[in-house]
């Protein structure tokens, strides 16, 4: 298990997702940000914006996903 925070992912805010895998942290910070805008938390809009256009173009945003999985291996495992 590894630990990245919703900072490291784009996000606002220091809540930490705990994980086996990159592929599973991002998609606790997905659901992390739709739930934080759905209880009309304004300050998670923008990276929600972001991640949801990740989806939609998912060619365009492989340096992200590069990126999240590069950093998430070279964290220590906990
Ligand atoms: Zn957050």
């Amino acid at each position: 298990m590894k630990t990245m925070t919703c900072q490291d992912l784009g996000g606002p805010c220091e809540l930490e997702h705990r994980a086996a895998t990159a592929d599973e942290i991002i998609k606790a910070q997905d659901k992390h940000l739709r739930e934080a805008v759905k209880s009309g938390d304004e300050t998670h809009a923008a990276a929600r914006d972001a991640m949801k256009g990740r989806w939609m173009h998912p060619k365009k945003s492989l340096d992200w996903y590069n990126g999240v999985k590069r950093a998430y291996a070279d964290l220590p495992a906990s």
